[in-house]
């Protein structure tokens, strides 16, 4: 019997906005996922940065377990307690003072956009609009997130966008300084853009964005859906900065591999949503919740972003040491476990390549090649995706 999951079936049954891997995944296992024959890939993805535990976490597997078999769902309605335990672990963490759930990332931004924009209209400042984010950043598909996330290509024939959004030029400090006024409500950013090719924001631009946030008063928004939940080592990116924003979107890895998505506010906006204000049916899902808060538990229990840090920072050492011999190796960036490499061609040509040696790597920004492993990925597996990357480079360079 043929297998339906196939590239022809795809192409006549889904609309075509996917370039899937022709990968029939059935199940994972740790940090590995495996096909329909049972061939084994060493997987350097997770789901796009969500699986931080890998595949087969008991810890997760039981919350999602317990919770389902209380209840899978009932709406904000009611009060449910994996939703209180969760946004208390939010706060504690943080600092922060209030927690919104929604389903997904774009989501999370297109709350904390309106959260800003309400914020600043009960400022009595009638101008105070403007939601800003940083060049080659990425907020998600929604229209207010798309409209925030400066990328043509993502943008091309979808306008009209939302208005009142604009772009500040990456760690540009003459920029910022010409592009904040009176009128901006919100400045969103990743502390790590991850879409945009593995960049960390400049220290300088962080302390100017404070600096310039004392005379103008606008919401600093950390997007932390990518570079979050202990990605870089630390539980926000934001934390290897001395900042504090007034907004945290949180996603990705937050709901166990299950959909979920945050919005965490300071005190400054803890009582901008009133009743009604702002809703979603599904979000802050019991389960996900549930799974969520056994995912931070574990993070904190095992050390696992300090053993994240640890492998992070030897993958970079040995990707240098392959520079050395490798020209197509341009540049490397690390933060914990999120690592992008720049090539010298089309990153998806290395995908391929690696595809074939059953290794899973992502391209981004056309010449990057982004790893964003299980958080709990060992030293000796990292290392067989080093020897993969080090076999495909020499191929190519006799
Ligand atoms: N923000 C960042 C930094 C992201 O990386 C992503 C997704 O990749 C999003 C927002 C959108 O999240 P989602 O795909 O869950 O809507």
């Amino acid at each position: 019997m043929t297998s339906i999951l196939n590239k022809e079936t795809e192409h006549e049954i889904f609309f075509h906005n996917y370039a899937r891997l022709p990968l029939a995944i059935t199940r994972g296992e740790g940090v590995y996922l495996f096909d329909e024959q049972g061939n084994r890939y060493l997987d350097m993805i997770s789901g796009i940065g969500v699986n931080a535990l890998g595949y087969g976490d008991e810890r997760l597997i039981s919350a999602i377990h317990d919770q389902a078999k209380k209840i899978i769902h009932a709406s904000n309605l009611f009060m449910l307690e994996p939703q209180f335990k969760l946004a208390s672990r939010l706060l504690e963490i943080s600092g922060l003072s209030k927690v919104f759930f929604a389903n997904s990332g774009t989501e999370a931004i297109e709350a904390a956009i309106k959260l800003s924009r309400k914020w600043a209209s009960l400022s009595g400042n009638m101008e105070k609009k403007e939601v800003l984010s940083l060049s080659n950043c990425f907020h998600g598909r929604t229209y207010g997130a798309m409209s925030l996330t400066a990328k043509p290509k993502y943008l091309e024939g979808f306008d009209p966008l939302l208005p009142g959004t604009g772009s500040i030029a990456f760690n540009d400090i003459d920029d910022l300084r010409k592009k904040i006024t009176a009128k901006t409500a919100a400045v969103f950013i990743e502390f790590v853009q991850g879409e945009g090719g593995i960049h960390q924001v400049s220290g300088a631009f962080v302390e100017e964005l404070k600096q310039l946030q004392k005379t103008h008063d606008f919401l600093i928004v950390a997007d932390e859906i990518q570079a979050g939940c202990g990605r870089t080592g630390k539980f926000f990116s934001y934390m290897h900065f001395d900042i504090a924003p007034d907004i945290v979107c949180a996603a990705k890895p937050l709901g166990g591999g299950l959909p979920l998505g945050a919005v965490i506010g300071s005190n400054k906006v803890e009582d901008v949503f009133t009743a009604g204000i702002h809703g979603t049916t599904f979000g802050g899902n019991p389960v996900a919740c549930a799974a969520g808060h056994a995912l931070i538990e574990a993070l904190y229990s095992d050390n696992v972003m300090e053993q994240a840090s640890a492998t992070g920072a030897w993958m970079k050492a040995s990707l240098q040491k392959l520079a050395e011999t490798h020209t197509q190796i341009q540049d490397i960036r690390q933060y914990g476990l999120m690592i992008g490499i720049t090539v010298n061609r089309d990153a998806a040509y290395y995908v391929q390549k690696a595809l074939a040696k059953k290794v899973l790597v992502n391209a981004t920004s056309q010449n990057v090649i982004r790893m964003l492993p299980p958080l709990t990925i060992r030293r000796e597996e990292a290392q067989h995706c080093i020897d993969c990357l080090n076999e495909i480079f020499s191929e190519e360079q006799q």
